[in-house]
């Protein structure tokens, strides 16, 4: 679906052509002439990005940002601001207020498109945390991000002089740490452990500047830092954006406009990789069991079709084994359900130890583990579990406090793929040679018929 841009400008020239502009590039604009209609336009249409002008017959376009930054819905949606002032004063504000851009009229249109889509991708790029609002989860972020200890921030820029003294500035102005490094050092194979840093300031002097950028956004431990760029010509800074700049400014640019803008770059940095990494949680979470770590019974029963079908595929065999730990009620009755954890994990852990990469071993009950064996036939399979029989069975487990060393013992249930066969069958094939294993005394392997 197409980005809905919101123009608030109380020109109607303007808005014309910045609508003409902006339909052209395949966007849908929305207007509003002046602070109380962009206000109700914002709930009534949610836009993806806004354009504000400074100067509205109602209130000013400041007003018009703080209201947005204060309301959760609309926090995190990007505005450039765009205006015919170019006072220092007025620049600061609005950043301080929290305009992403702040672009003089008259614009320059592929400066104005590269930007809009540079900040629609920052958004794209930061998915809402699964069950949460957008704004909120950002607020929170953003908020938890800010208090945390200073960044590490690299000035990059060709002039060793002026390196060191924008280094020295920017510490100074932000808070942050701010070293000052040559492409080379960047670059470098040999570059000593250490943190990374979060957001690099470079200089775009000629394409090489372009190139060096281009080159870190493609690098994995610079590809999320922040990048602000220092470079000159509407052209440049509009292809800087479309290689990954966050950020361009011009050579003259104010000093303390620099410091701001590497501050909100640092802390936007950092949001996102909170989200990034809250994200990966969320999808570890929903695959794993947090007793173990192991894999759950959700994933390893979807994980099971796949390695089915991909036998079925490439005509191999597969074999699948449902574990469960013997009289395992005894051990929580006799030292407790806690030091019965303790022994679901360490046998988890010999389970794991004891198999190869591409296994896929499953907790699928309160004891009962799954473990399927792509490549492996039946008698492969047997080899395994008797393995694993025998791994579980082998040393006695320390237990806490007083408690003597236990041994524990597993029985196993062997079942192999069969072509046609539905897993919910094989499974349940698996299941009644455990019940066999069970039977015949327990700490065995038993295997099951082949279906009729
Ligand atoms: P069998 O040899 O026939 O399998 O006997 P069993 O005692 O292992 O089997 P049963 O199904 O009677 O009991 C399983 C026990 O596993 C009961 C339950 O308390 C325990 N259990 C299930 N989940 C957990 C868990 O997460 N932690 C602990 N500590 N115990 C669990
Ligand atoms: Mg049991
Ligand atoms: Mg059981």
């Amino acid at each position: 679906m197409a980005s809905k841009i919101l123009i608030v400008e109380d020109s109607p020239i303007t808005r014309i052509v910045l609508r003409a502009k902006l339909a052209r590039a395949f966007y849908t604009p929305l207007a509003a002439e002046d602070g109380a209609s962009a206000l109700a336009a914002l709930n009534e249409t949610r836009p993806d990005l806004l354009l504000l002008d400074l100067e509205l017959p109602d209130m000013s376009g400041l007003d018009v940002l703080a209201r947005l930054r204060a309301d959760r819905t609309h926090a995190a949606t990007p505005v450039i601001v765009i205006t015919a002032c170019t006072d220092r004063a007025t620049r600061l504000a609005a950043l301080s207020a929290g305009a992403d851009e702040i672009l003089t009229k008259p614009v320059d249109d592929e400066l104005l498109l590269a930007r809009i889509r540079s900040l629609l991708r920052r958004s794209a790029d930061l998915p809402a945390p699964a069950g949460g609002d957008h704004a909120t989860g950002f607020d929170l972020a953003e908020a938890a991000a800010c208090y945390e200890h200073p960044g590490l921030v690299a000035v990059v820029t060709r002039c060793t002089e002026q390196r060191l003294r924008l280094a020295r500035d920017l510490a100074l102005r932000t808070g942050h740490r701010v070293t000052a490094l040559s492409r080379e050092d960047v670059l470098s194979a040999t570059r000593p452990e250490g943190p990374r840093p979060e957001a690099f300031v470079l200089d775009a002097d000629a394409d090489t500047g372009l190139h060096f950028l281009s080159e870190l956004r493609t690098r994995p431990d610079s590809s999320h830092a922040g990048v602000l760029l220092i470079c000159a010509g509407n052209g440049r800074a509009a292809m800087a954006f479309d290689l990954g700049a966050d950020e361009v400014v011009a050579p003259d640019v104010d000093p303390e406009e620099l410091a701001l803008r590497l501050a909100a770059l640092v802390r936007r940095t950092r949001a996102a990789e909170q989200r990034r990494s809250s994200l990966n949680d969320s999808l570890r979470l929903a695959m794993t069991d947090p007793l173990t770590g192991l894999y759950n019974r959700r994933f390893a029963l979807a994980e099971l079709s796949r390695i089915a079908a991909e036998a079925r595929t490439d005509a191999t065999p597969f074999s699948v084994l449902l574990i469960d730990l013997d009289r395992f009620k005894s051990v929580n009755d006799r030292f407790g359900h806690a030091t019965g954890d303790i022994v679901l994990t360490e046998i988890s852990r010999r389970l794991s130890a004891n198999l190869r990469q591409g296994d896929l071993l499953a907790r699928i009950g309160g004891e009962e583990f799954l473990l399927a064996l792509p490549q492996a036939d039946l008698s492969e399979a047997r080899t395994i579990a008797q393995r694993l029989c025998d791994a579980v069975k082998g040393d006695a487990i320390t237990l806490p406090a007083a408690a003597p060393p236990l041994t524990v013992t597993i029985s196993i249930g062997l079942a192999s793929g069969q072509s046609g066969e539905a897993i919910d069958a094989l499974i349940d094939r698996a299941d009644r040679a455990l019940f066999k294993a069970k039977a015949k005394g327990r700490n065995q392997v038993a295997t099951a018929l082949r279906a009729a």
